[in-house]
């Protein structure tokens, strides 16, 4: 490997090593919450809340330093060039079904090696009451979610290879292209291909709120004709709601835990919130950061391969590059959460300013931090890391600071 090749992992195991060591910190320090958070929650639900969250920041530690450690030992023992050899010895002289058997077998190792700990965290939301899914269910998710994955990223990394062998100077640039094109399709396909394998979505059928919610909508001046609610309870206790989509398959869905619990009033909040995404163009300005940080990643990957072995686009090749993408991801996680926090205030500030009842969405919070069994109020470090929308003590604050 050249000596360029080397620091660039060698930065980006860096980036990676300094997010773990940010979350460790923050999950093993002493209860953080400052008085704020006592005015609102009391020590119990404080301590309770505390020992969840401890917990699936440990795991979320846990799970990357496993993935990324048997990935990078894997890469200095040079397994990733015996296993492209035998598979090579396998198939013959056909270099990009080589990629696409390295890349489907690496997808297995990894989701498998991220198994028990996936698991762990079930044990762990059913412990505390969140979880309702079945140990069943849960599996079938996970293999669902594992086809899936094959069948999106294996042809996207042999693709990506084709390029390579094509290109070894310049396919960064046509693979940006790609990746943009890819970004684009999965935001507007996924919502209708990819979650009805997960769950089931109905359009609200309570025929009063629909109308408020036309209402609202033509309020916030967006035409959301799209408002689903999905069958979350079979999965979670939890109570949430979310924008996706791009163009024509843009929707709110309401989580029916939301509806079946939360009156009219504060579902309507939640919908200005979400509504707040959708006119202020969040998903698309996301889109357009994503598309420039995969184009960085990319430059960087081709100067990473150019130096990283004998022939550029050997199916070993794989194994580094996931393995830079990978810690790059997790380096950059800090910067991609400031960045969602920063929308997610925006969006706060709009439902607000929609409605004109700050303490209302004040109350709302409370309560989601409540039922969520929410870190309301984190260590300044897992905030930093692990954050994409800002704690509920600070929502809460700027709620009730807001004119
Ligand atoms: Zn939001």
């Amino acid at each position: 490997m050249s000596a360029l090749s080397r620091w660039i992992l060698l930065a980006a195991a860096l980036g990676a090593a300094l997010v773990l060591a940010l979350v460790l910190v923050g999950a093993l320090a002493g209860p953080a919450w400052t008085a704020a958070a006592e005015q609102y929650f009391d020590p119990d639900f404080l301590s309770r809340a505390r020992a969840y969250n401890r917990g699936r920041y440990l795991l979320f530690a846990l799970g990357q330093a496993l993935t990324l450690g048997l990935l990078a030992l894997g890469v200095a023992r040079g397994w990733h060039r015996q296993v492209a050899a035998a598979i090579e010895g396998m198939v013959g002289p056909r270099p990009l079904l080589a990629v696409a058997l390295f890349t489907a077998l690496l997808l297995f190792a990894l989701r498998a090696a991220g198994l028990p700990v996936g698991l762990a965290r079930l044990a762990l939301d059913h412990r505390y009451g969140l979880s309702t899914q079945p140990l069943g269910l849960w599996l079938s998710d996970w293999l669902k979610g594992l086809a899936v994955e094959a069948a999106v990223l294996i042809p996207l990394v042999t693709g990506l290879f084709w390029l390579v062998r094509r290109w070894p100077q310049g396919w960064w640039l046509p693979a940006s292209g790609g990746l943009a094109l890819y970004l684009v399709a999965a935001s507007s396909l996924g919502p209708v291909v990819v979650d009805p394998l997960f769950h089931r979505f109905t359009p609200l059928q309570d025929p009063a709120l629909a109308g408020e919610v036309r209402d609202l909508a033509r309020r916030a001046g967006v035409p959301a004709d799209e408002v689903l609610v999905m069958d979350a309870s079979r999965r979670t206790r939890r109570v949430n709601a979310y924008f996706a989509g791009v163009g024509r398959t843009r929707r709110i869905v309401l989580y029916d835990t939301l509806l079946s619990a939360y009156d009219r009033r504060q579902v309507l909040l939640v919908l200005a919130h979400e509504l707040g995404h959708w006119r202020l163009g969040h998903i698309r300005r996301g889109l357009g950061l994503g598309i420039l940080g995969g184009a960085a990643g990319l430059w960087l990957a081709q100067r990473l391969l150019a130096g990283a072995g004998p022939r550029p686009g050997d199916p070993s090749q794989v194994a580094v590059l996931t393995l830079f993408f990978l810690l790059a991801s997790l380096a950059v996680l800090p910067v991609q959460n400031l960045v969602s926090r920063a929308f997610e205030r925006e969006a706060d500030r709009f439902a607000i300013a929609l409605t004109g009842d700050p303490a209302g969405m004040a109350a709302l919070e409370e309560r989601l931090g409540r039922d969520n069994l929410g870190d309301v109020d984190p260590h300044p470090f897992i905030r930093a890391v692990l954050f994409t929308h800002p704690p509920v003590v600070e929502r809460m604050e700027a709620a009730l600071r807001s004119p």
